[in-house]
């Protein structure tokens, strides 16, 4: 299947990164987001990185423009009825998710992919929202999206292997490595290393250590580039306990429990770096 037309529904973190790779692997791009503003600021996002690569002499300013040109920014969901693919990655929540991909499946042509970032939830559950389940699958990305070589491909039940390859294809024409895993709460990804993140703020919230020296356990005694907490921040503190509440939920398991710290953050707002404050402040 040939892929020329792709929508990226949500411009945060996650879509303004996979709008990104997809401009840059030469296809034409919506950036769909609710209002202008939030549009605005992952298009920002998009033009700050590639001026960076500009900079370091890895880019050619026409080079730039050439991707840029290849983005339309978005606010009406029925752009989707101009596309071969829909990524999906706004927010971690079933709800808003099933919602989208109902209308997506009135709007897209008959012959698109409807894809989904999810961190955690369901595919096949995402797909029952629609009357195409055949052709519904996750594309899990990393973050950061231009830098991260996986991409985990997540089957829902009906998916079909023409819609597999079509993501695999198009995963590797963006430079990145696909591995696929079934699907069950977390995936691989997000099964492994969410309770490690939970983990890591219970050790927080008792007392056994401050965020700094857990974080520099972690790195200097397990060779991660980077401590649990600051990956936490990094993620988006709501995102990490949506994922939690989906492993808990899922498999009913009271060892996912997500921790009340984590809670308590969400609650006051504190959602890591992009809200400017988590287990860190940022400027
Ligand atoms: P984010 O909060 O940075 O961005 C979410 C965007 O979605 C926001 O701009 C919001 O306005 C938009 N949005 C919300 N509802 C919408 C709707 N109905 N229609 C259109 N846009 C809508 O979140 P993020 O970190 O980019 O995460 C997005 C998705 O990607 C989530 O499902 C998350 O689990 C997944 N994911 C996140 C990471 C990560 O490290 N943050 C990694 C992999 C996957």
């Amino acid at each position: 299947m040939d892929i020329k037309k792709v929508m990226v529904i949500g411009a945060g973190q996650m879509g303004s990164g996979i709008a990104q790779v997809h401009a840059m692997a030469g296809v034409e791009v919506y950036l769909h987001d609710l209002k202008d503003d939030f549009v605005q600021r992952g298009m920002n996002t998009i033009t700050k990185n590639l001026s960076r690569q500009v900079e370091k002499g890895r880019m050619e300013e026409a080079e730039k423009e050439a991707i840029l040109a290849r983005i339309t920014p978005s606010t009406d969901l029925n752009n989707a009825k101009h596309v071969d693919l829909v990524v999906e990655a706004a927010v971690e929540n079933m709800e808003i998710k099933s919602n989208l991909f109902s209308q997506l499946d009135e709007i897209a042509p008959s012959h698109a992919i409807l894809a989904t970032n999810t961190s955690s939830l369901p595919i096949t559950e995402i797909a029952a929202a629609t009357k195409r389940p055949e052709q519904v699958i996750g594309m899990h990305f990393m973050n950061p999206v231009p830098v991260m070589k996986l991409v985990e491909i997540i089957r829902g039940l009906a998916t079909t292997d023409e819609v597999y390859n079509a993501i695999e294809d198009m995963s590797k024409k963006l430079g990145k490595i696909p591995v696929e895993v079934n699907d069950f709460p977390g995936f691989v990804s997000n099964r492994i290393l969410m309770p490690m993140i939970n983990e890591a703020i219970y050790t927080v919230f008792e007392g056994v250590a401050t965020p700094e020296a857990v974080d520099e356990v972690m790195k200097l005694g397990m060779n991660h580039p980077m401590g649990p907490l600051t990956l936490a921040d990094f993620i988006g503190l709501d995102t990490c306990l949506y994922i939690m509440e989906t492993l808990h939920e899922g498999f009913g398991d009271d060892k996912y429990r997500p921790c009340p710290l984590l809670r308590k953050y969400v609650k006051a707002g504190w959602l890591g770096k992009k809200s400017g404050r988590g287990f860190y402040q940022y400027n």
